[in-house]
């Protein structure tokens, strides 16, 4: 055995080449701390001594018996022996069979002793292959020695095929041995593990992976994860401070500019957290280094206007704005409802634009080149004050006079880079300001992990005038009459003047799943295997039957992801038109792709189909398109979910709260916790080893005002070598991952 490894040390230098490659074949370790980071999922005591009888097949066990009978015979296909010892319970028996003869004359008929391993049943029988064996001497048991035997602690981990849990088990034994542990600096600072009373590193990992205790285990946990929660928070707090030292063009509002004409021709008045977050954003943007917010807020918050009131602050201030929308669906109904709210202050060199105007710019990817070389120039040149457009904003070709605020519209599509390559295009040595906004309610926990690098406002009040959504599950299958019930109140509400939206998990039957062009759409990703076996309600059935049905007569049409941008834009347009319009819709039958910042206030029910398939927080988001216009939404979520089902039970959460902060908590919870975070580009699950989102929060918590702590005594890490070197080879998160699932 080698002395003085490094947690940094490959695998092989301690655990040897086979169970290295097995370890890294199954789980990705390279490292040793990769292989320390392996927690137990439970522990268990060799003294839970197992009935014989209760034995489960794959069960890991450890039983006390006696030997009744051992059996040697020659093996029939192979050289060698085999030796079966039957051991009993005094009531029943169990077959223990070894390819070899290994053991000493301790085994011999009537000892005791203890038998550990997996089970598995031959022929009806019981029967553990090659178990750990510890005979007990005397014709009987010492009390004593089984005491203390039975009473061992072993943890049980999560195992492959190729690695047991006792494998996996010995391997991290052989680790923690050899690891240099003197040699090895704590990237927990002493101060901070007094403070919280955590454990030293060797401690920790001795702790919980061979305790004498329970409460070892336990103290040997809560190290680990603080060091985790810590790491990431430096990491986070680090991008943090980096932001501060960064240079932006300060925009200092003007008092007669665009702004005020706008708030002048508004036709509301500001809610009083529309105006509170405006001043933040007004203040920040008055810095000489750039604006990082997060701002998050209801559907129907109104987060636009306070896009767009910063937007006009810094137009006035002499700069260019860009809003950046996931769909071509959103870029131009962003566009439109700009251009709407700023009136006359949007005509620029129009015969009866503002004295004071500025040019609001379209940009997408399916734009016409000649529109599109229009654009470009009134972005490069600095014509156009604001900018509004997707994905294809992003392009090298786009050259902005003078960047000065960044807006990205429902964040959770985009990636970082993609916001990188954004803000990049400001002018050299400095940076935009940046608002990102989401619909998606945050747990705080994700809110200081995943988007740790910004700071965060809320809108938690809706605008006048809003009225409560209603939603009620429909059971598709044990109750027909509820369907007909459904389509007959669809009706009613088109008699009245209102309109409908039918949302489906599919584009249509041929197999593909609801997809947006742009590829942005995650329906699968909430789904398991099993669910998409099953067949779902798709766009182009569902319209057909109701169209020859039960809403025949209406003017129903489709809106998905596979039509054409410009058959996308023009059934928006209809449907926002409204009922009195020639061309209107009435019952617009989609995907999702309704489901972020669409606006039709006359807009009433909405129905789900099949809504099981849908996550908590997207049911969330979809019914908040209606109840807009101050007309009661009624929002109805069809499902063949059996009551009592988790699925069934997700729904009736969702119906029984409008409560965002609460779903999303619902939605941590239904999902499993190596679903939270998604896989990263290598396909490794999580990036998070053994920290929780749901679990951990207080550790999160305070893992923050530390980490706040030292970044700003020791901004490089210089003191703090140990966390530096975690640091870097933490990868938080990535916000568009854990975003895209919801
Ligand atoms: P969000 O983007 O947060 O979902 P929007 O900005 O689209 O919400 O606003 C939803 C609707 O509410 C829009 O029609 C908008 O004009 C309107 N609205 C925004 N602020 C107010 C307000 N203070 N009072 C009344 N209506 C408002
Ligand atoms: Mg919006």
């Amino acid at each position: 055995m080698t002395e003085g490894l490094k947690l940094t040390s490959h695998l092989r230098d301690a655990v040897g080449g086979r169970t290295a490659s097995a370890l890294e074949k199954g789980f990705g370790y390279e490292s040793v701390h990769d292989l320390l980071l392996h927690l137990p999922r439970r522990y268990s005591r060799r003294g839970d001594l197992t009935d014989l009888r209760s034995l489960r097949d794959g069960d890991h066990v450890t039983v006390l018996a006696r030997i009744s009978a051992i059996h040697t015979r020659p093996m029939r296909n192979r050289r060698g022996t085999l030796t079966e010892v039957v051991v009993t319970d005094g009531d029943s028996n169990l077959s223990l069979t070894f390819f070899r003869r290994p053991f000493g004359s301790k085994i011999k008929t009537g000892a005791v002793g203890l038998f550990a391993g997996k089970v598995s049943y031959f022929r009806g029988n019981p029967q553990l292959t090659h178990p750990e064996c510890h005979m007990l001497d005397g014709d009987d048991l010492d009390p004593e020695t089984a005491a203390s035997y039975a009473n061992e602690i072993i943890p049980v981990y999560p195992a492959t095929g190729s690695l047991s849990s006792w494998a996996i088990s010995k391997a991290i034994r052989i680790a923690i041995d050899q690891v240099d542990w003197d040699s090895q600096p704590d990237p927990i600072p002493a101060d901070v593990r007094q403070r919280h009373g955590l454990l030293a590193m060797a401690d920790a990992y001795r702790g919980v992976h061979r305790p004498n205790t329970i409460e070892e285990s336990r103290a040997g946990e809560l190290r680990i994860r603080w060091e985790e929660a810590l790491a990431l928070q430096t990491v986070l707090s680090v991008r943090r401070e980096l932001y501060r030292e960064q240079s932006a063009v300060s925009r200092n509002a003007v008092p007669d500019g665009l702004l005020a004409s706008l708030d002048e021709r508004l036709p509301f008045e500001l809610t009083e957290g529309q105006r509170s977050v405006s001043d933040v954003i007004m203040y920040e943007l008055s810095d000489e280094h750039p604006m990082h917010r997060l701002l998050q807020g209801e559907v129907g918050s109104g987060k636009t206007v306070v896009a767009l009131r910063a937007m006009l602050a810094v137009v006035d201030a002499g700069g260019q704005a860009v809003l950046l929308a996931p769909t071509e669906v959103l870029a131009a109904q962003h566009a439109r409802s700009i251009r709407t709210l700023l009136g006359p202050l949007a005509e620029q060199g129009l015969l009866g634009g503002s004295e004071h105007s500025t040019t609001v710019t379209l940009l997408t990817g399916s734009q016409s080149t000649a529109v599109r070389r229009q654009a470009l120039l009134e972005i490069a040149s600095g014509q156009a004050g604001i900018v509004i457009g997707t994905h294809a904003l992003l392009e090298d070709k786009v050259t902005f006079a003078d960047l000065g605020l960044v807006v990205i519209d429902e964040q959770h599509r985009f990636g970082v880079e993609q916001r990188a390559a954004l803000t990049a295009k400001a002018g050299a040595g400095t940076r935009p300001h940046v608002l990102v906004m989401t619909a998606t309610p945050i747990p705080r926990t994700v809110a200081i992990t995943v988007f740790g690098d910004l700071d965060v406002s809320v809108l938690t009040e809706l605008p006048a005038g809003r009225a409560a959504i209603t939603t009620h599950v429909v059971p598709a299958v044990e109750k027909p009459g509820y369907m007909q019930r459904t389509w007959q109140r669809v009706r009613e509400e088109v008699e009245a003047g209102r309109q409908v939206y039918v949302v489906c998990p599919r584009i249509s039957s041929a197999g593909q799943a609801a997809s947006d062009l742009d590829g942005l759409e995650s329906v699968l990703d909430v789904l398991d295997a099993e669910q998409q076996a099953a067949p779902m309600a798709n766009v182009e059935d569902v319209l057909a039957q109701l169209a020859d049905g039960p809403l025949q007569g209406l003017r129903i049409d489709a809106l998905h992801g596979r039509m054409s941008a410009d058959d996308k834009d023009w059934a928006m347009r209809r449907f926002a038109a409204g009922p009195n319009a020639s061309d209107g819709i009435d019952v617009l039958v989609s995907t999702t792709v309704i489901e972020v910042g669409v606006d039709v206030p006359n807009a009433s029910v909405m129905v789900v189909m099949d809504a099981d398939r849908f996550g908590v927080s997207q049911l969330h988001q979809l019914r908040g398109r209606v109840g807009r216009g101050g007309l009661p939404g009624l929002c109805l979520l069809v499902t063949s979910a059996e009551p009592g089902s988790p699925a069934r039970d997700r729904l009736d959460a969702v119906a029984a709260t409008n409560d965002g902060f609460e779903l999303s908590k619902v939605d941590l919870l239904a999902r499993r916790e190596g679903d939270v975070l998604g896989s990263d580009q290598s396909g490794r699950t999580n990036s998070l080893r053994v920290l929780s989102l749901l679990r951990d929060e207080s550790i999160i918590v305070a893992a923050r005002d530390e980490a706040d702590r030292i970044v700003a005594a020791d901004p490089l890490l210089a003191n703090h070598p140990a966390l530096a070197v975690m640091a870097t080879t933490i990868t938080g998160p990535d916000a568009a991952q854990w975003l895209d699932r919801s």
